[in-house]
């Protein structure tokens, strides 16, 4: 059988890659990868049955890469705007924990996803924060990303003084999530650590083991905010991220999301062991924890990528305002219109984040042979009307609603504007009486119109 092939047009085609730009060009897809990019006239001509995608005024790009999130606060959304990090984990992350369910937890993903896909993000970097149950509970994230179409980079964030619990239940969820990732179409597993300062030296030492031994990446919160740092310094006599050098986290390729409060020695380990940062400004903002030093970790050559950061802390799940708020933030933490253009925040959020996952082989570029995962934005929407500069249209201009097409390995994930293989009303529906019944057993009814 050959394989199907599409040839997806743009006024622009933005590639992350050499060209950085592809005027009057068009991306040659071939079952599940990128066989071309070129000049449009060319690539049709050379492929008169292709199937066709986008438009003489559209822009393709590559798809988003979403460094960081949480498909377990998809029910959260917009709650505890009054909490800064410690209040909100202790306020309303650590109550909900024991609480979600295996159904819980696929909707939810359910509902961040679509988000996500339809701001166009086509890997979703992911931490699912829950207690361990009986039945796991974390498999229900891989089965809701292969029905979405959603690449997922999935991990469970283990910890164990949350609730002064056992090893072996955390062990038990990263093996049943691992497990399900394996068997799955488009996830990868990693070890998740929730922080920490939230693990046993018995759980953190075996979350270490597992992700050197297994050969599986690692992924982790580090440095959100500075009461973080003085936590682990009292405990360990040193900082989170010296501390995880020192014990050998950094072995396994490493995603440290935040690192806002990172000084020049923690920047340095950092660079010296090539850990990806996920930079996520709209949570940082929301939580009041700061701005992070992106700046400095480029300098380094430290690959820092764009989060969206969970529905609970963000609380939108759309890259597009990630990507600009990461402009905007840079701007105002400098009070410098050059600190940080267009183009840069656009190659953060695609190529950037990629290698940030050590992914880069595969996603995060429109460049032959590697995942068709791209996305085209609509050239007749008003807003994309009149594009003066590409990335200025797409970091600052577009939004969602922008966002037409989007493929993910090939296949169509988002038509015309919505995901393909959901039925969205039906999915609302049925989350209202699994969100009222979240909140209610952890006893937030009160932060909460909806369980009132
Ligand atoms: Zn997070």
């Amino acid at each position: 059988m050959i394989a199907e092939s599409i040839l997806v047009r743009g006024r622009h085609v933005l590639t992350s890659a050499t060209p950085a730009v592809v005027d009057d060009g068009a991306v040659l897809v071939v079952g599940e990868s990128i066989a071309d990019v070129g000049p449009y006239d060319e690539l049709r001509a050379a492929h008169p049955d292709a199937g066709a995608l986008g438009g003489p005024y559209d822009i393709v790009t590559p798809g988003f890469v979403n460094t960081h999130g949480h498909f377990s606060e998809g029910l959260l959304a917009g709650i505890g705007e009054q909490y800064t990090l410690g209040e909100w984990i202790h306020g309303l992350i650590n109550p909900i924990a024991p609480h979600l369910t295996r159904a819980m937890a696929y909707v939810a993903t359910m509902l961040s996803g679509i988000q996500m896909l339809r701001s166009g993000i086509t890997t979703a970097n992911d931490m699912f924060v829950c207690e361990p149950r009986p039945e796991p509970v974390t498999p229900a994230v891989v089965t809701a990303l292969d029905e979405l179409g959603l690449r997922g980079v999935v991990s469970f964030g283990a910890g164990d003084l949350r609730s002064a619990g056992e090893v072996a239940p955390q062990l038990a969820e990263h093996e049943a999530l691992r497990e399900a990732a394996a068997a799955s179409r488009l996830c990868t597993f990693r070890v998740g650590i929730g922080a920490v300062g939230g693990q046993s030296d018995k759980l953190f030492a075996a979350s270490a083991d597992l992700a050197v031994r297994g050969g599986h990446g690692v992924h982790i919160h580090l440095h959100e905010v500075r009461e973080e740092v003085t936590a682990t310094r009292q405990r360990f006599g040193v900082t989170p991220i010296a501390h995880c050098a020192r014990e050998g986290l950094f072995t396994a390729p490493t995603l440290a999301a935040h690192c806002v409060w990172a000084d020049r020695a923690d920047r340095d380990l950092l660079a010296r062991h090539r850990v990806g940062v996920a930079h996520n400004p709209v949570a940082n903002m929301i939580l009041a924890s700061g701005a992070a030093p992106v700046a400095e970790l480029r300098a380094l050559g430290v690959d820092v990528g764009i989060g969206v950061d969970g529905a609970a802390s963000n609380d939108s799940q759309d890259m597009l305002q990630a990507v600009k708020a990461t402009a905007l933030l840079a701007r105002v933490h400098h009070l410098q219109a050059t600190a940080m253009t267009a183009r840069e925040a656009f190659e953060m959020a695609t190529i950037g984040g990629a290698r940030a996952l050590r992914m880069a082989a595969t996603v995060g570029s429109l460049e032959p042979g590697k995942a068709a995962d791209l996305v085209v934005f609509d050239g007749s929407s008003p807003a994309l009307a009149n594009v003066h500069d590409p990335y200025e249209a797409v970091v600052y201009v577009a939004g969602s609603r922008e966002v037409k097409d989007v493929l993910v390995a090939g296949r169509p994930s988002v038509a015309d504007g919505d995901v393909v293989t959901v039925d969205v009303a039906d999915l609302v529906a049925r989350s209202r009486p699994l969100a009222r019944e979240l909140v209610t057993r952890a006893g937030l009814s009160h932060l909460s119109e909806l369980a009132r």
